[in-house]
């Protein structure tokens, strides 16, 4: 598979927060012969390690913004709660794919009130999540329960990937698939690099609400230093003035300085430069100070771990049509692969 086959088939796996199962398998298998073992954590963290020594961890979250049943209506209708953080805006009017309790996938849309019997009040405002509903075909409840219905089943609005043109694509789960297929490619491109530490790459649970899964895979590995690894926020787009541009596209890697769950400790973010420098890889600064990452959870575990945040740009996440180049994901795993070669180096400082 070449970059962009792996990305599909990693944005395309269902895997909203809290319900890894299915892309954790998918991650499983890419990782799998370049570590020396993979195991579960309790809370699903698929943790990879290679090597020996003082451990290096990188973290990227394989769980993606979705949706919770949260009732069932007498005529069929489901109700939904966010799990991650949406946009009202978005998501009327999509379809949704429901992962059933014996993992049956069921097909649903988010429906829309007719705008011809709306007020022009009415079709202007935003219709928040509590008040939309989800039509997958029951007549009432007992027909949405012999589907396979519960309470509680997630959901995702499932837009298969697509190359809009070449090197140029679009997915539902690029934030954080694009990270963990920059840990993926880094990893099979240091086979058979001799590194002076134990490498762990986590791919993370529960990062959207509230980056628990990385805590706790940080308590359990305790590295002395931590890359997290995020698509993130490109906003060069119409009516975003640059200085409010977290990240743009077509820049290179982004490096974080700081965002609201970390001020990335300055050691660190100038050992990132110059190795990009050294290596001539053209990136950005992420700018200060927007969205949090595992790099805020696991910077404060144990007795304190140097952390930092390196991300892919990509336009529209926590949306079904998040986009990225594959440019930007080439030049983000040439980094990430040089700062693991060089990573002893910096270690030896700690
Ligand atoms: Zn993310």
């Amino acid at each position: 598979m070449n970059l962009e086959e792996k990305l599909q088939v990693l944005s395309d796996a269902f895997g909203v927060a809290g319900f890894e199962d299915e892309v954790r398998e998918v991650i499983r298998q890419m990782a799998a012969p370049y570590v020396d073992r993979c195991e579960v954590d309790p809370l699903g963290n698929l943790i990879c390690t290679r090597g020996e020594g003082e451990a290096v961890m990188v973290d990227a979250h394989m769980d993606e913004v979705g949706f919770m049943v949260r009732w069932i209506e007498k005529d069929g209708f489901l109700r939904l709660t966010a799990l991650g953080g949406w946009d009202d805006r978005i998501l009327l009017g999509h379809r949704l794919v429901l992962k059933t309790r014996s993992g049956a996938k069921l097909q649903g849309v988010i429906g829309a009130t007719p705008p011809h019997i709306l007020s022009e009040a009415e079709r202007n405002k935003v219709v928040p999540l509590d008040d939309l509903f989800v039509d997958v075909g029951a007549r009432n409840r007992e027909e949405a329960e012999a589907l396979g219905v519960r309470i509680g089943d997630p959901a995702t609005i499932h837009y298969p990937f697509v190359r809009l043109r070449e090197g140029y694509v679009t997915g539902k789960a690029f934030d954080d698939r694009a990270g963990c297929l920059v840990a993926l490619e880094a990893l099979r491109l240091l086979q058979g690099v001799k590194l002076p530490y134990k490498l762990v790459v986590n791919f993370a649970v529960f990062e959207e609400g509230g980056l628990r899964g990385a805590k706790a895979a940080a308590y359990r590995i305790a590295p002395k230093l931590a890359l997290a690894l995020e698509g993130t926020i490109g906003a060069d787009m119409p009516g975003v003035p640059e200085a409010k541009q977290p990240v743009r596209l077509g820049q290179g890697p982004a490096i974080t300085l700081a965002d609201r769950s970390i001020t990335v400790n300055p050691r660190l973010a100038r050992f990132l430069e110059k190795v990009a420098e050294q290596k001539g890889i053209r990136y950005q600064y992420k700018l200060p100070a927007y969205g949090s990452t595992d790099a805020g959870a696991i910077h404060t575990e144990r007795g304190g771990i140097v952390a930092g945040v390196v991300s892919v740009p990509c336009r529209y996440i926590h949306s079904p049509v998040s986009t990225l180049w594959l440019s930007d994901l080439e030049a983000t795993v040439h980094l990430v692969t040089e700062f693991l070669n060089q990573a002893g180096e910096f270690l030896a400082t700690l």
